[in-house]
């Protein structure tokens, strides 16, 4: 696979309308227009629409390939939320002109939650928080193969271009494919830039990133690493997986996300670190969970057989786990 292979092309393509269309929705919505799902995390008329475009481009280029995304229509479909789903219908028919609510309903449910041997997976809106406070969130997309990832695609519309200029320009697309690179790229087009991981070694000028809410990771065990690894500077709170992509491009050195107390037992879900894990090690990066495991990919949505996430440059990894055995 090349970045002109028919799934690079459709992938990034996909990608980046799905994010026109959240940044359109951000604008026109701002909060307003969220359902809560039954597992009362919000879900917007952007993460639906997101998915439809998505899945629908996939199915369309890949009519045999599975897809496995975060989202279905069943929500949608109840008659108490005709509004949202006459809102979503709206907005997907700037790109896809025969769009209608049935259609947008059965594109969204290209999607099932049955891995096989080669899916996609798909976060239309990971980071949701992040999205409806206006932060940063990703459209997240990944080709997986007998449980590898073989391709990572993930936009971030509010993402800051160039790693020393926070208050740049914004919108970055990252891609890698499996033994080619990773890269980065303007969402607007533009020359795409390989990315590699920082080469720091010593662990007391580590620069880590977390999840900004707090049941997600577990930020005093964090700040105890720190403290254990005499690591002075303040971590960066981000929201989704824009945490791979500023590892990947040498910004922070460690994305560490142990389970939160709140919810100790929680299982990662694929859609939440495929894309992301391959663009950071495609960049020099290593990925795994807190005890060293690989991540496994290959068992259902949930990844049962890791706990937490760990992301470093490589370079500082062993130090690390080591160091998470408090
Ligand atoms: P982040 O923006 O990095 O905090 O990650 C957002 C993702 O966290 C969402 O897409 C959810 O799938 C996931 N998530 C939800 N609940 C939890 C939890 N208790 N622990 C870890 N991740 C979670
Ligand atoms: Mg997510």
């Amino acid at each position: 696979m090349d970045e002109n292979s028919l799934e690079v092309v459709t992938a990034i393509q996909a990608t980046i309308t799905a994010s026109v269309l959240c940044q359109k929705i951000n604008r026109d919505l701002a909060r307003r227009g969220s359902i809560l799902k039954s597992d009362r995390s919000p879900v917007t008329i952007a993460d639906y629409g997101s998915q439809a475009i998505i899945c629908k481009w996939i199915k369309e280029k890949f009519p045999c390939d599975a897809i496995v995304a975060e989202e279905d229509s069943t929500d949608l479909r109840n008659p108490a939320h005709s509004r949202i789903l006459e809102q979503v219908t709206h907005y997907v028919n700037d790109f896809v002109p025969d769009a209608s609510p049935e259609r947008v309903c059965s594109w969204i449910d290209f999607s099932s939650h049955v891995v096989t041997d080669r899916f996609w997976a798909l976060d239309p809106i990971d980071g949701t928080k992040g999205f409806l406070r206006g932060d940063q969130y990703a459209i997240a997309l990944a080709l997986i193969e007998n449980g590898f990832v073989r391709l990572g695609v993930m936009a971030c519309p509010n993402l800051y271009v160039e790693k020393d200029r926070p208050d740049g320009k914004r919108g970055c697309l990252f891609f890698a494919m499996k033994g080619k690179g990773s890269f980065q790229m303007d969402m607007d087009g533009g020359e795409k830039r390989v990315l590699s991981v920082s080469k720091i070694e010593n662990p007391s000028e580590t620069f880590m990133t977390e999840s900004v809410e707090p049941d997600h990771a577990d930020h005093l065990f964090h700040q105890r690493l720190a403290e254990k690894l005499n690591i002075l500077r303040p971590s960066l709170r981000m929201d989704s997986q824009a945490k791979y992509g500023i590892v990947a491009r040498g910004e922070a050195t460690l994305y560490l996300r142990v389970p939160s107390p709140s919810e100790p037992g929680y299982k990662e879900k694929i859609w939440d670190h495929a894309a992301g894990s391959i663009i950071a090690e495609e960049a020099g990066g290593r990925v795994t969970d807190v005890l060293g495991h690989p991540l496994d990919l290959s068992c259902g949505i949930k990844m049962e057989n890791n706990h937490g996430i760990v992301v470093s440059n490589g370079i500082l990894h062993d130090i690390i786990l080591e160091a998470l055995k408090m």
